[in-house]
């Protein structure tokens, strides 16, 4: 079984035999980039394409960590439920937050083509399965998305999502055309050769060790070099490190890992027909069939390291549970990464200070808001758009660090209060319980339909059709409704 990871085996370079340049002379450049992860890249490629001279410092090399090792679904919005961020920005808000984030899924899809990224292998559609009944949510969600959030999206009845994904644990399912998925690992490098192309350099095996960002031209420390840049992009996500820990400390390093099966056959496609991502309501399953007869399939998130192979075996009992009538698949690879996840559950995308940028805390849904955090920064750098201020209202919030994952302190980086950034912070514990609650509550309830004869009343279909608008406005019903 083969096995990749951020931690336990570096990942062979995408590029294979290519060789890594180091830094090993002194440079000045507008731009310094910390980390060739998505977040880095995408800022080096938009920088680049706009003109400016930007040099990249990768500790170790191009898609190291998560971003070399994900299941390449392509979605928009967050990890924040759409009806928390209404909650938290207001309506208006988080309209603009979410259609930057489409428009981070697009650039995506711009740049992913064959033509550009050969072999990147884009399928279109992702469905978002629920794991109880949820007919009257499913409406509210849809009529949300589809309505206030123009977003493509179809509801899909218990039968459909069943017949469609070849299992009959899941019920309803939103259903996004518009999603797509790629060769997650193909990305990274695909976008690093785009970057390289439009003029961005690119150094690997040169950790950053410390940053001077007092003056207008700021100086970085790397073990061979030194570099001046008035701009630095902190894009180094849980690894972040000696350059400004207090950041790094803001994130919350959760892992995931992944699985993809040994070929299963004709019938893989005659079980699962439906070509894209399925992933679960409750963050449970993800997967997706890949190379035309296998299952990629990830398992769920951890507060702490494992190797990846450890997790090969929990990955196959859950498709033998899902998928019955595959029997017991063989496991011919695993991979996985550590995400940042921030408190309050949005990316950390902003100016710290004069010059000095963030980039990070992307967590599971990582492709479009990497995209999108790119494009803002290289955007504010080198035209002075500011709408990276929509991320001003989320403070950075110290995670707890290893000895207290739980525990709450303020790091004020951002200078809004303490009290708002306590208050953040105890909100999300607050969260986290609740959703552990939720989970177990429904997961404990979906195992008990399933089991239980006769299986459950299925919806009729006018308990999918969107009810009409209601006389007092969509986005009240529907912050009510998420
Ligand atoms: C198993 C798995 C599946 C996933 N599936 C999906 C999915 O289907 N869809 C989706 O949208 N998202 C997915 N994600 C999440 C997504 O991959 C991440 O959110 C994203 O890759 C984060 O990118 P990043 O650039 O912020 O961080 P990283 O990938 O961690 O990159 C940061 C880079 O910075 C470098 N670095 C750090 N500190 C320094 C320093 N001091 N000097 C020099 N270099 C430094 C690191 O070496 C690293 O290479 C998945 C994640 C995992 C683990």
């Amino acid at each position: 079984m083969n096995e990749t990871s951020t931690s336990t085996i570096d990942a062979p370079d995408a590029a294979g035999l290519r060789e890594r340049m180091r830094l090993s002379f002194d440079l000045d450049v507008d731009i310094c980039v910390v980390g060739a992860g998505l977040a880095g890249l995408t800022v080096a490629l938009e920088a680049a394409r706009l003109g400016a001279s930007v040099a990249v410092l990768e500790g170790r090399h191009v898609g190291w960590n998560a971003s070399g090792h994900n299941l390449g679904t392509v979605m928009p919005g967050y990890g924040l439920p759409l009806g928390e961020l209404i909650e938290r920005v207001g309506f208006d808000d988080a309209r603009e937050l979410w259609a930057l984030s489409r428009d981070g899924a697009e650039f995506v899809r711009a740049n992913a083509t064959e033509d550009l990224m050969p072999g990147i292998g884009l399928s279109e559609g992702a469905l978002e399965v629920s794991n109880v009944e949820a007919g009257d949510e499913l409406i509210s969600r849809l009529q949300m998305l589809g309505e206030d959030f123009d977003t493509e999206v179809e509801g899909w009845q218990v039968e459909r999502v069943r017949d469609a994904v070849g299992t009959n644990r899941y019920f309803h399912g939103v259903y996004y055309p518009r999603a797509f998925q790629v060769d997650g690992r193909k990305y990274v490098h695909g976008l690093a050769a785009l970057a390289r192309r439009a003029g961005a350099r690119i150094f690997e095996d040169t950790p950053v060790v410390s940053i001077d960002f007092s003056g207008i031209r700021k100086r970085i420390v790397t073990p061979s070099a030194r570099l001046r840049a008035t701009h630095i992009v902190l894009a180094g996500n849980i690894h972040l490190g000696a350059p400004l820990r207090r950041l790094s400390d803001t994130l919350l390093p959760v892992w995931r890992y992944a699985a993809v099966t040994a070929p299963l056959g004709e019938q893989l496609a005659q079980i699962v027909k439906f070509k894209g991502s399925v992933s679960d309501a409750d963050h449970v399953d993800h997967f997706r069939v890949v190379a035309g007869d296998r299952l990629m399939w990830a398992s769920p998130e951890t507060t702490w390291e494992m190797r990846p192979q450890h997790f090969a075996a929990a990955i196959q009992r859950r498709i033998r549970t899902v998928f019955p009538k595959l029997g017991r698949v063989e496991i011919a690879e695993t991979f996985g990464g550590v995400v940042g996840q921030t408190v309050h559950g949005m990316p950390q995308i902003g100016q710290l200070r004069k010059g000095l940028w963030v980039a990070s805390g992307f967590g599971h849904q990582g492709l479009n808001t990497s995209a999108m955090a790119g494009q803002l920064i290289a955007r504010s750098i080198l035209r002075g758009a500011e709408r990276w201020r929509l991320f001003s209202p989320f403070e950075l919030v110290w995670a707890g660090g290893l000895t207290g994952r739980a525990a709450g302190y303020v790091v004020g980086l951002w200078g809004r209060g303490s009290s708002a950034a306590a208050g953040a912070l105890a909100r999300y514990r607050e969260r986290l319980r609740a959703q552990e609650r939720v989970r177990e509550a429904r997961l404990a309830e979906a195992n008990r339909q399933a089991t239980a004869r006769p299986l459950p009343r299925r919806p009729r279909p006018e308990d999918l059709r969107p009810a009409p608008p209601q006389a007092d406005g969509p986005a009240n019903q529907s912050s009510r409704g998420a």
